[in-house]
This record gives C-alpha cells, sequence and structure tokens, in this order.
C-alpha cells in the first residue's frame, strides 16, 4: 500500500489513523456483529455513535447549550436554499460576495426574497477580503451571510464583519475545525464537511435555538425546515449514518491532538512553509492579498499556463496530487486541511524548489 500527499480541495484527504480504525471496525463494530453501515440508526449502539460525535464537537468548538447541532444532507449546496427559507422572515438579506460559493448562495437567495450585494471583491477575481467594518447593511435584512474561508481563491476573513446587530450566517465549509471560534457571534455556521472532516454526504449545521421557528417561507418541504431536523435531533430521517461515524471519529482524532488551538498552531506553521517559499520565489507566486490568505487553500501560479501544466503532471508522478487549480482559476491549489501532515508540505516545497531550479 502506498498513500499519496493529497492535496485536493475536496472531498480531501483524512487522517490517517481515522481511516485505519475505521477499516478495523468495518466488518465487526466493537462487538456488534455488524459494520456501521448496516445498522439501524434507532439503534441503541448507532444512537452513542451520534451523541458522542455531538457531545465531542460541542466540547471541540465550545457550541453553549442554546445552539443545537444537526447532521444533515444535501451538501453545503442545500444550504444555500434552506438559510434563506428559514431565516428571510422580512424576505431581506445581506450577502458578502467573496467567491463563487458566495456568489451561488447569494443567486440562490433571490429565488426567495431580496438578497442585496453588500460588498464584494469580484473586481479583482476574488483575491481579497473586503473591508465590511461600515457596510450598508439595510435596517429590515434578517441577516449579513458570508463564505469565511473562499476554497477557490484562497481568502479568509481574519475579522468577521461589523453586521451591525443583524445575524450572521457562514459558510465554513473549507475552515471547519482549523481554528478556535466564537460561536456566540453567529446566528448559523454551516459547512459540508468533505473539506476539513470527514466524507461527503454530511453538512453540519450548528444553529441558535431561537432563529428555528415554525415561520418559514411558504412552501417550504418538511426536509427543509431546519425545526424539522432539530426537534427528531437530526434522525427525522435515516441520517448519513456512516459519514457521521467518520466524522466523529475525526472528532476525538482533534481532541487527541490537543483541539482547535493546537490546530490553529500547527496550521499557522504549515501554511508559512508554503507562504514563506511562494513570496521569496522567482517562479511561483501567490494569487491572494497577503492579510487576506487562507490557512486551507493555498492558490499559485507561474504565470505561463503550460509550465503550469508541467508543474501539476510531474507533481503528480512525484505522488503530490490534486495540485490542479479550480477549472474556473487555472493555476494551482494546494490544500492544505488538518489532516494534511507538515512533511507533506515540506516535501511540496522541496519539490517546488528543484522545478523552479530545473526550469
Ligand atoms: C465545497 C464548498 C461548497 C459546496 O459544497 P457541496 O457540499 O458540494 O454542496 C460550498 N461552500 C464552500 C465554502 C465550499 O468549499
Amino acid at each position: 500500500m502506498s498513500r499519496v500527499y493529497n492535496f485536493s480541495a475536496g472531498p480531501a484527504v483524512l487522517p490517517e489513523e481515522v481511516l485505519r480504525e475505521a477499516a478495523e471496525e468495518m466488518l465487526d463494530y466493537r462487538g456488534s456483529g455488524m459494520s456501521v453501515m448496516e445498522m439501524s440508526h434507532r439503534s441503541k449502539i448507532y444512537d452513542s455513535i451520534i451523541k458522542t460525535a455531538e457531545a465531542d464537537l460541542r466540547e471541540l468548538m465550545g457550541i453553549p447549550d442554546n445552539y443545537k447541532v444537526l447532521f444533515l444532507q444535501g451538501g453545503a449546496s442545500q444550504q444555500f436554499a434552506m438559510i434563506p427559507m428559514n431565516l428571510m422572515k422580512n424576505k431581506k438579506a445581506a450577502y458578502i460576495v467573496t467567491g463563487q460559493w458566495a456568489k451561488k448562495a447569494y443567486q440562490e437567495a433571490q429565488i426567495y426574497g431580496e438578497a442585496v450585494k453588500v460588498a464584494s471583491s469580484e473586481d479583482e477575481t476574488f483575491s481579497y477580503i473586503p473591508d465590511c467594518s461600515d457596510l450598508d447593511i439595510p435596517k429590515d435584512a434578517d441577516y449579513v451571510y458570508i463564505c469565511e474561508n473562499n476554497t477557490i481563491y484562497g481568502t479568509k476573513y481574519k475579522k468577521l464583519p461589523n453586521t451591525k446587530g443583524h445575524t450572521l450566517v457562514a459558510d465554513v465549509s473549507s475552515c471547519f475545525l482549523s481554528e478556535p471560534v466564537d460561536v456566540t457571534k453567529y446566528g448559523v455556521i454551516y459547512g459540508g464537511v468533505q473539506k476539513n472532516i470527514g466524507p461527503a454526504g454530511v453538512v453540519i449545521v450548528i444553529i441558535r435555538e431561537d432563529l428555528i421557528t415554525e415561520d418559514v417561507l411558504p412552501g417550504t418541504p418538511t426536509m427543509l425546515k431546519y425545526k424539522t431536523h432539530a426537534d427528531a435531533d437530526s434522525l427525522y430521517n435515516t441520517p448519513p449514518a456512516y459519514g457521521i461515524y467518520i466524522c466523529g471519529k475525526v472528532f476525538q482524532w482533534l481532541k487527541k491532538m490537543g483541539g482547535l488551538e493546537e490546530m490553529k498552531k500547527r496550521n499557522e506553521e504549515k501554511a508559512a512553509v508554503l507562504y514563506d517559499f511562494l513570496d521569496q520565489s522567482k517562479l511561483f507566486k501567490g494569487t491572494v492579498r497577503k492579510e487576506d490568505r487562507s490557512l486551507m487553500n493555498v492558490p499559485f501560479v507561474t504565470g505561463d499556463k503550460e509550465l503550469d501544466a508541467k508543474f501539476v503532471k510531474e507533481a503528480e508522478a512525484a505522488g503530490f496530487v490534486n495540485l490542479k487549480g479550480h477549472r474556473t482559476v487555472g493555476g494551482m491549489r494546494a490544500s492544505i486541511y488538518n489532516a494534511m501532515p507538515k512533511e507533506g508540505v515540506e516535501k511540496l516545497v522541496a519539490f517546488m524548489k528543484k522545478f523552479e531550479e530545473e526550469n
């Protein structure tokens, strides 16, 4: 068996330890005689899996008691609709457009009400985070929406926007559990887990209880009401049971690693290895304004499309895979999520140095 260094933006690298444990438990989960995949989601044994996962996530993030944790399906993209359907009481919301995912959420919200674009960085190909200290937010906006880490463009909010008292809703798909967060600053934090936590098929929504009501837009399907899932502790219907089990293992792994403070430290060290190299390289260049750089997704270019392609090809042959940039951006992107060891980034940089000397 040989594992590569996987720089995929998502689905992405998972801790090897977690995968090994899951493999060991594949045929017989702790004496049950069956795989977690084969279990009733209403069984006692599964109940303990999902409850433990939730408790560990609450502990890791310091989630207060007045927030619900929901394990849902439909990916982050389904939240683009669920959020306005459930939260747009005044049929108005403010959107900050910092990349494709934020733009998609903004466009989806327009189906349900008035989505107001209060800031954008599209003028410079989303290579920065706009100043959000004094935005013109409509008084009757139900919420302010952000994508906190822009997976495709490699930017991250270092400071949350001044929402002027409005509820903050954040898509954290690609920075989930990468550093500590103050949950109380948000009304809703959500993300697909396939970037930094687990296998595709699970989306986690952390939502303040007062935002969970029956007062949703007319025609909202039962399955798309937060209340449906909150009332049933994510077991209204069959949840993505196996995916939640793997997420639970990753939560345990994070706790063992020292929690989110420690992850932040590691992620900063890891990202610095790559950014420091990019800053002095004569061949490779980062594409993002320095102060807005993501710790998770690092886009870079040579400035020459053919050379980019050559790099991606040779890197792959050397065991560094999925470095090709997003199809809409080109160049390269190294996603260096929690489970990417520092050694992987160091070896990538050594490879980049060699490539620079040779080209
Ligand atoms: C990947 C991603 C999405 C889309 O996730 P799906 O689960 O595929 O719908 C949305 N937002 C961000 C920030 C992402 O990185």
